[in-house]
């Protein structure tokens, strides 16, 4: 796309890039500046006039035009003229004139008339960052077939968002979008998204192509892999023969069994070197410990901040916290990131660029524990590599239900009973401290109670610089732990049965269902409580009787706009405006197909 200086100095006003988004700024109304014979009261319509006189009043000014379409005298009404307006009305002078008409007995009126040079046509209104004439013309003078066709968008898409913006008739009568339009703007909204995704993407040699295999090693293990493991693995072994370095994210819910592929990649890797990195402490020394465990021919190391400094060329398989960042890593063909979310995206890059040798780079592989739609994975693999897990191993045996004050009795001696089985209670509050607002206690208000009838109870919440030792302790000799959302990381607690969330109905979906994830992680009957003040919440009601994180993901898009969902630090999500990610699967795949078909098209990626 070639522009001059000053179209793209007005692109960059209006934070676009490419014709395809200018198109997407589409006109708020039209005004028909085209000559009528017929007058139409509550109309805005164009009067070829001679002014007859005209009359200032303080606050208004009054004008009599002859209208020579109509053929009769219309009376013309200012109410509170700027002075630039009143120079339009010259005595004798004859112009063409548009504004609002209506009609009282017989006499009509035309209200704010205003000079109008450019006549003949219905001419759309935008709002935008430039002035109305400026926009006006950048659009007429950009908005060709042939610009839009450049970008690779098709026939059919173009020929209808080209009428919204050079509109006859038919498009003037239409109150709202119609079908057509409204497909239009949502592919051209999704096609560009995606293209610059893609644009985004950068190829890179791998530091060692891998011809991996892990049939062998899937044999050692206590159980099979499930479908959905083996085919996230062979995605990865794919990704690991090919000449490109793999860059793949591999998302599954909590308990999915994701170790497992983690374990299986560095498996296909060994011999090369292989870097995980893990959020927590705790987190690490489980994947560690997994790691000896599964894959006893590598030499494994657990790198966290209190590790000494060791030379750590002699393993195969470096596993730690962030605190690998600030170590000397020798080279390594396999990079992996758990829990992925819970880092910067500076960080993750960060440890891509340590292991990288030149213009080659490790394979790169990151987890995630939050489901998204299937819709929006298919949308994500324009710049990066998707394998969705969402079905875990064995189903867990979760009772959950939403609670109110009259059941707090009930709660407790399910509480009680489950302590007494050995196992573990987490309450989640919504605050650390009181809050005037909140009709929910905070951790300190409610802490007192728990402590005075309850033995082990513990305390943390995101700010608690003991968090991780709280955790650990309460691990090993906890009944109760009284937290924030801060547990959402995966830890694992595997006598933890119980979860109640305070204040449920404030909490995303995807929240509650990392909070419930934690519960019975190791096969036990679990329970999970959203206590909440509302009467009824159809939300709450639909997430009790769902279980996957995948449904869960739709859900929440059910019940929010898709939009905010997507946004900002939610990794490399986005907004849309016209896209209606819950609804257009069968759009994004379109898009998709043509997005592939116009790379080898089209040469010019903006
Ligand atoms: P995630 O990291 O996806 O949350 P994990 O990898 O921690 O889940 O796995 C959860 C539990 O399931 C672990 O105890 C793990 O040993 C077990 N597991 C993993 N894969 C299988 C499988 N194929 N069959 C049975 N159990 C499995
Ligand atoms: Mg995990």
């Amino acid at each position: 796309m070639n522009l001059t200086k000053e179209q793209s100095e007005k692109f960059k006003k209006l934070g676009i890039k490419s014709f395809s988004e200018l198109a997407l700024l589409i006109p708020h109304s039209y005004e028909d500046y085209r000559l009528h014979e017929k007058l139409t009261p509550h109309k805005s319509v164009l009067i070829d006039a001679t002014v007859e006189s005209v009359y200032r009043a303080p606050n208004s000014i009054q004008i009599t035009f002859f209208a020579h379409n109509f053929g009769h005298t219309v009376t013309g009404v200012l109410f509170r003229p700027k002075p630039y307006m009143m120079h339009q009305f010259k005595v004798g002078e004859r112009d063409y004139y548009y504004g609002m008409i209506e009609c009282k007995v017989g006499q009509c009126s035309v209200s704010m008339p205003r000079k109008v040079s450019t006549i003949g046509v219905i001419t759309p209104k935008y709002k935008s960052t430039l002035r109305a004439d400026v926009m006006l013309r950048l659009t007429r003078n950009n908005l060709t077939f042939d610009n839009l066709a450049s970008e690779g968008l098709k026939k059919d898409v173009i020929d209808e968002i080209l009428k919204l913006h050079f509109p006859t008739e038919e498009v003037l009568e239409n109150k709202e979008l119609t079908q057509e339009s409204l497909n239009a703007l949502k592919y051209i909204e999704l096609f560009s998204y995606m293209k610059q995704l893609s644009a985004k993407r950068r190829y890179f040699k791998p530091l060692k192509s891998i011809d991996g295999d892990y049939a062998e090693w899937s044999e050692t293990l206590p159980f099979k892999l499930t479908k959905e493991q083996l085919n996230a693995v062979e995605d990865i072994k794919n990704d690991f023969s090919k000449s490109v370095a793999a860059k793949r994210m591999i998302v599954g819910d909590v308990g999915s069994g994701k170790t497992m592929v983690i374990l299986a990649a560095a498996f296909m890797n060994r011999g090369n070197g292989s870097i995980l990195m893990a959020p927590t402490t705790i987190l690490a020394n489980q994947l560690y410990e997994e790691a000896v465990r599964f894959l006893p021919d590598l030499k494994c190391v657990l790198v966290t901040g209190k590790s000494k400094k060791t030379d750590l060329s002699e393993y195969d398989f470096i596993i730690g916290t962030h605190a690998l960042l600030y170590k000397e890593l020798p080279q390594a063909s396999l990079v992996m990131v758990d829990e992925q979310h819970r880092f910067g995206t500076q960080q993750r890059n960060m440890l891509e660029k340590m292991v990288s040798s030149g213009e080659k780079k490790p394979h790169f592989l990151q987890f995630s524990a939050t489901p998204i739609p299937r819709t929006q994975a298919m949308i994500e693999t324009a710049h990066i590599d998707v394998s969705l897990i969402t079905s875990t191993p064995f189903q867990k045996d979760i009772d959950s239900r939403v609670i109110h004050k009259s059941d707090f009795k009930e709660l407790l001696v399910s509480i009680k009973n489950e302590i007494n089985k050995g196992n573990q209670v987490l309450l989640v509050y919504p605050l650390v401290e009181q809050s005037e607002i909140l009709e929910y206690q905070s951790i300190e208000e409610a802490r007192n109670y728990w402590e005075k009838n309850f033995d082990g109870v513990f305390v943390t919440h995101g700010k608690d610089k003991d968090k991780e030792q709280v955790l650990f302790d309460f691990r090993e000799k906890g009944s109760i732990l009284i937290a924030t959302t801060v547990v959402e990381v995966g830890i694992s607690l595997p006598r933890l049965t119980t979860v109640v969330i305070v204040g449920a109905e404030r909490l995303g979906l995807s929240t509650l269902h990392q909070l419930r994830g934690r519960v019975s992680r190791t096969g036990l009957k679990g329970y999970c409580y959203l206590y909440t003040n509302k009467e009824k919440s159809q939300r709450l009601d639909e997430f009790v009787n769902t279980t996957s994180g995948f449904d869960i993901a739709n859900l929440d898009l059910k019940f929010r706009k898709s939009g905010d969902l997507l946004k900002g630090t939610n990794q490399s999500g986005t907004q849309f405006k016209w896209v209606n990610i819950a609804e257009d699967e069968n759009l994004v795949k379109e898009v998709k197909r043509d997005l592939i078909k116009s790379e080898f098209t089209t040469s010019s990626f903006v």
